[in-house]
């Protein structure tokens, strides 16, 4: 089995630094979506057959394993969506579009991914609803500037745990009991802390949780919708057809219970499955070494920028595994083709995320734990040649 967890992608001479994009995966994860191709290909709830009981005992056991991992109570709180965005549309369409009123206030960070904001922004065309933004200084958002926006018509606060844009981590604890005690519910867009970071939903206390598994060692196609599990009761579903009803006739329509009313029609069955492994993986590392590992990749990295005199950093004080960086007179788009042609992956830009107040696009450098010092050094060594980026740029 341990021969399994090498990376395919990682024989191929490149460099990956986009790993806030999405990560590769271990062998593990792909042949167990092969073995389910290969060896038992049926759909799920559908058959009363051997091979099919099969693929509801996997998708049974990926809904547990996501249960531990992150120490959600019951594992009918874990819905299986597509990805972050559509667990995050399903939040405010499912929940929030019949349970908030005329007047209400949501508020939302600035630097939040566009998956955390255009929903919401279509929520409040739809209803008489406003939108507080809270702006990050710095790529970070202080709590208290988040916590004096908090009105007696506040409903929801929505933020990202880590943002994709700098990293910056948010005290989500913090942010609930305080919410909480003013009758307020908080989703969080875990995307990025997921991966990175140990998540107890229990501890955090957090009312709502999108991630996806391919940012995590996982298949594309599968997204976590986590709720605790008296708000999921209120949630309306968001698509309805087969798989999700109980019974019907003309006018009548009895849903089956949680989580299976949210997972209408067939359901991405391979990456699904493929997911458990994926968790399996991250667990036999731990996620506390893999955070401690990046740590240090992190710190490695700032350190060695730094004596690039040329070289502007500008999220130091975030703790997440993103570092942004610009080069004096070169656009970060030129840069970023740059390195491509030495082999490094990195994205150029605004992340996604288009209000944030770093009007300037940046280079973004995200590692991930199986990132290694070699690789940073060649970076670095990259950078150094800036007679040639100069070059390249004209
Ligand atoms: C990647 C990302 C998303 C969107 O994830 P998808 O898998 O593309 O839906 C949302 N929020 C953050 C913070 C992200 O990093």
């Amino acid at each position: 089995m341990m021969e399994d967890n090498y990376f395919p992608m990682k024989d191929k001479n490149i460099v990956y630094f986009d790993n806030a994009a999405t990560t590769f995966k271990p062998y593990r994860v792909i042949k167990k979506i092969m073995d389910y191709y290969n060896d038992y290909n049926a759909n799920s709830h559908r058959g009363d057959y051997d091979i099919s009981f099969k693929v509801d005992d996997e998708i049974d056991n990926t809904r547990n394993l996501v249960k531990e991992f992150i120490n959600a109570k019951y594992k009918e709180e874990i819905i299986f969506t597509r990805n972050t965005t559509n667990s995050l549309n399903m939040i405010v369409f499912g929940y929030f579009l019949n349970n908030l009123n005329d007047g209400d206030e949501i508020l939302l960070s600035s630097s939040e991914h566009a998956s955390n904001i255009l929903p919401w922004q279509i929520l409040a065309l739809k209803k008489n609803i406003k939108i507080i933004f809270v702006d990050s200084k710095n790529e970070k958002l202080e709590i208290d500037d988040l916590l004096s926006k908090i009105t007696n018509k506040t409903k929801v606060i929505s933020v990202a745990h880590i943002t994709n844009v700098s990293g910056d981590k948010r005290d989500i604890k913090k942010i609930c009991d305080i919410a909480h005690k003013k009758g307020i519910l908080v989703v969080v867009d875990a995307a990025q802390s997921a991966p990175h970071i140990k998540i107890d939903v229990k501890d955090l206390d957090v009312d709502f949780l999108a991630f996806s598994a391919h940012k995590m060692c996982g298949p594309t196609g599968v997204g976590i919708l986590y709720g605790k599990y008296n708000l999921l009761k209120k949630m309306v579903p968001f698509e309805f057809g087969g798989g999700m009803n109980l019974t019907y006739d003309e006018n009548r329509l009895k849903l089956l219970d949680i989580p299976y009313r949210f997972e209408a029609g067939t359901l991405d069955l391979a990456s699904i499955i493929g997911f458990s492994e994926s968790i399996k993986y991250l667990n036999e590392i731990g996620i506390s070494n893999i955070e401690k590992k990046e740590k240090e990749l992190r710190k490695y990295l700032i350190n060695e920028l730094e004596k690039i005199p040329y070289i502007k950093i500008y999220n130091k004080d975030c703790k997440g595994s993103i570092v942004l960086i610009n080069i004096d007179g070169i656009l970060s788009g030129d840069l970023g083709l740059y390195l491509n042609t030495k082999g490094i992956c990195v994205r150029s830009g605004k992340h996604c995320a288009k209000m944030g107040d770093n009007k300037e696009d940046t280079v973004r450098i995200s590692l991930y734990f199986y990132n290694t010092f070699h690789e940073i050094d060649y970076l670095i060594n990259v950078l150094k040649n800036k007679k040639e980026i100069e070059e390249f740029s004209k």
